[in-house]
Formats: C-alpha cells, sequence, structure tokens
C-alpha cells in the first residue's frame, strides 16, 4: 500500500524532528494530486505506522491534518496558469490537453506537540 509507506515516511520525519520523550499530538501534511494520496487510507496507515512504534501501546495516535492541494495546470498554447480540483480539464481557449506544473509536494508542515 502506498499510504503505508508514506505513513512510514511521515514517521520517520517525525522522529528526528522531535526528541524521544515528546508527546507529539498531531502534524499537519501538505500534499499535491500528483502523489495519489487517499486520505482516509492514509490515515489509517499512520494510525498502523504509530500504533506498531509505540511498544506499550500508550500513546494516543496523534491527528494527522491532511492539507489536499489542488492539480496546477498549465496551457501549452496560452500560457494561462490555474488551480483545478479536476486534471481532466480543458483551457479556457479551448486547448484540451494542460501540462501539469508540480503537483507533487508531500511535505510535513508542522508538528504539534504537547507540554507535559
Ligand atoms: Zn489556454
Amino acid at each position: 500500500m502506498h499510504e503505508l509507506s508514506i505513513a512510514t515516511s511521515l514517521f520517520e520525519q517525525v522522529q528526528r524532528h522531535t526528541p524521544p520523550a515528546t508527546r507529539v499530538s498531531g502534524l499537519r501534511v501538505r500534499i499535491g494530486p500528483m502523489q495519489g494520496i487517499e486520505p482516509d487510507s492514509l490515515r489509517f496507515g499512520w494510525e498502523v505506522v504509530w500504533k506498531q512504534s509505540q511498544s506499550d501501546g500508550s500513546a494516543p495516535v496523534p491527528e494527522l491534518a491532511l492539507e489536499m492541494l489542488p492539480w496546477r495546470l498549465t496551457c501549452p498554447q496560452c500560457s494561462r496558469k490555474w488551480e483545478s480540483a479536476e486534471l481532466y480539464v480543458a483551457c479556457e481557449c479551448g486547448c484540451a490537453t494542460p501540462a501539469i506544473d508540480g503537483s507533487s509536494e508531500l511535505q510535513l508542515v508542522s508538528i504539534e506537540v504537547q507540554d507535559k
């Protein structure tokens, strides 16, 4: 499952950025549509990865806030750039094959920690 490997890499990033005893309460992730991620699958994968990492199973699963970005498209004919929830859309000028611009982000934006 694609989402499980992404959840694993998120978990590794969280570990790198927080001291071992830190209580992580949530994280915010920005995801481009090129990643093809199903938010529910990623939340599930995250839960699995997190629970496996807790030897005593006591720490609650940090909340995963997902920021799903729209497609960024560029028209090869009129150079218009725009954002769209749909990939297969035609440009206003009639060009039916806009090019994808970026859209492959997978970025851990922030980590929330709880004071003890
Ligand atoms: Zn156009």
